[in-house]
């Protein structure tokens, strides 16, 4: 008897070991394989089917500085006001005192997650079926609390981790904008670009003082729908430090440059207060942006009486201002063609982001290069500002500059350019193309040299809309 109940045993044994075998080895592959939040709570799901068919899995995290229960997968939202997050709350503080490892509630279970003796969060499995207590999972569930919590720790230290790095990178970013640009026209957006992809929980707007008016306008980016926000940048001083607003929902960030309000990065997340860590992280990123904003403004100083730009060697937009000027008076004067090409890279934004800035001012630099190389030596290039040139051909008719706007363009879509030095995982070369716009200064009827440009920028834009990689003519519109 004793024998067949000791086989019975061992059989039964047997069978939990092979279970959870398969249980724990599918739960570290949906972990493996997942690429982000969502995915990995469909891999649990997965794994967890195998006690309950047809479950659905919910995670709940405790949010260190809000006291709520958050939604692992959509920590933005709150569940504060929620009833089932009461609900669950409940659970989780008879977790939180230590008398319970699991609770049932009719085809719910729910389990904690732990770290260290500390309980993050709360794991909730919804089944088809009402929950026998006598289900095989409940024998193993110290083991599954511990592999899922394993799991989401290991996940939420990974998320840290890359957070900070992500940080750090910014700040870099931000401290070497000036090696290529020094308009502040350029420089800002692209700052807002910079810290808006790392604090993605938060809106992020830039602001600069508008010297006569005493007002804030928007730079970054194009919209701002909350107007209150310019009421509390009135309160800026000189001697202003970070501003916490609104139920500590939004961060001003008051730039001073010379003992000057300058403008200010704001923070606001419509749902949570942002948190010390944010608050730490957003100071050095505007300490960075201001000492970046004051190298700028003394570099422009600088530049006044400089010609060319840094990074591409062409012209820079002061010194094409004047060389629009002498070129066209010569054109009137002599009675010459005179034709005005303008490119912009086709989805440089892109670049940037996929592959950083430092690559993006690669691309640009090469371009520029290529461009140069079909030029004739009277052509005058210059960068007119961000990833736009243009080139002032005289003597030059609008035939010819067509074909030499398609010889640019081409150029650029054939030339490939190697990044090997960024070391780019999978990518040791990108190409890129651009869009053109060309206009002819016959064609323009008042003859003001600002038009040939202003022509020549919206055929640019017409080729953009018209799907990019492409030349059109300001006479063809
Ligand atoms: P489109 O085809 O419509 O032109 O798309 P796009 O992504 O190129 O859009 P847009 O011209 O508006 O964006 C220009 C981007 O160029 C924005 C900014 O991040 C980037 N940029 C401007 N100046 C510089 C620079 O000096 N260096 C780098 N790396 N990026 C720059
Ligand atoms: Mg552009
Ligand atoms: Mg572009």
């Amino acid at each position: 008897m004793l024998v067949v109940q000791n086989m019975k045993h061992t059989i039964r044994q047997e069978k939990m070991d092979n279970i959870l075998y398969n249980f724990i080895y599918s739960l570290i592959k949906s972990y493996e394989d997942s690429q982000n939040r969502v995915e990995l709570i469909e891999g649990f799901s997965r794994a967890l089917s195998l006690f309950f068919p047809m479950c659905n899995v919910s995670i709940y995290l405790m949010d260190e500085f809000s006291y709520c229960l958050k939604d692992f997968t959509k920590p933005w939202e709150n569940l504060a006001l929620d009833e089932k997050n009461s609900e669950i709350k409940k659970y989780f503080d008879n977790f939180l005192v230590k008398k319970s490892n699991y609770e049932i509630f009719g085809n719910y279970i729910y389990f904690p997650i732990v770290q260290r003796n500390k309980t993050l969060g709360i794991v909730e499995v919804k089944s088809s079926k009402l929950i026998d207590k006598d289900n095989d999972f409940i024998s193993i569930l110290p083991l599954i609390t511990a592999q899922v919590s394993m799991i989401i720790s290991t996940l939420k230290n990974k998320e840290q981790i890359k957070l900070t790095s992500k940080f750090h990178q910014t700040l870099k970013n931000i401290a070497q904008i000036t090696q290529t640009q020094y308009e502040l026209d350029y420089i800002l957006p692209i700052m807002g670009e910079m810290i808006d992809g790392f604090v993605s929980e938060h809106l992020i707007y830039i602001f600069i003082k508008n010297k006569n008016k005493k007002e804030y306008k928007l730079i970054w980016p194009n919209k701002c729908s909350d107007s209150k926000i310019y009421e509390y940048l009135e309160r800026i001083t000189p001697k202003s430090d970070t501003i916490i607003e609104r139920d500590g929902k939004m961060g001003i960030f008051p730039l001073i440059i010379d003992s000057k309000p300058y403008g200010a990065i704001v923070a606001y997340n419509h749902f949570d207060k942002i948190t010390t860590r944010e608050i730490e992280y957003l100071e050095e990123i505007k300490a960075q942006a201001q000492s970046t904003l004051t190298r700028a403004k003394s570099y422009i100083e600088v530049l006044e009486h400089a010609t060319l730009d840094a990074l591409t060697g062409y012209n820079n937009r002061h010194q094409f201002e004047k060389r629009l000027k002498e070129t066209t008076n010569t054109a009137k004067r002599q009675n010459s063609p005179l034709c005005c090409i303008m490119s912009d890279i086709d989805f440089f934004k892109k670049v940037n982001d996929t592959y950083g800035h430092a690559v993006g001012d690669c691309v640009l630099k090469t371009v520029a290069k290529t461009i140069k190389k079909e030029l004739r030596a009277e052509d005058i290039p210059s960068r007119y500002g961000g990833e736009e040139f243009i080139f002032l051909l005289p003597n030059t008719k609008i035939d010819e500059a067509r074909i030499v706007a398609q010889r640019l363009r081409l150029a650029v879509e054939n030339k490939k350019i190697n990044i090997e030095e960024y070391k780019i995982e999978g990518t040791k070369e990108i190409s890129v193309t651009i869009s053109i716009g060309v206009c002819e200064f016959n064609k323009i009827k008042d003859k003001e040299p600002q038009m040939l440009y202003e022509h020549a920028d919206s055929a640019l834009y017409e080729a953009k809309e018209s799907g990019r990689n492409r030349v059109v003519i300001y006479k063809d519109i």
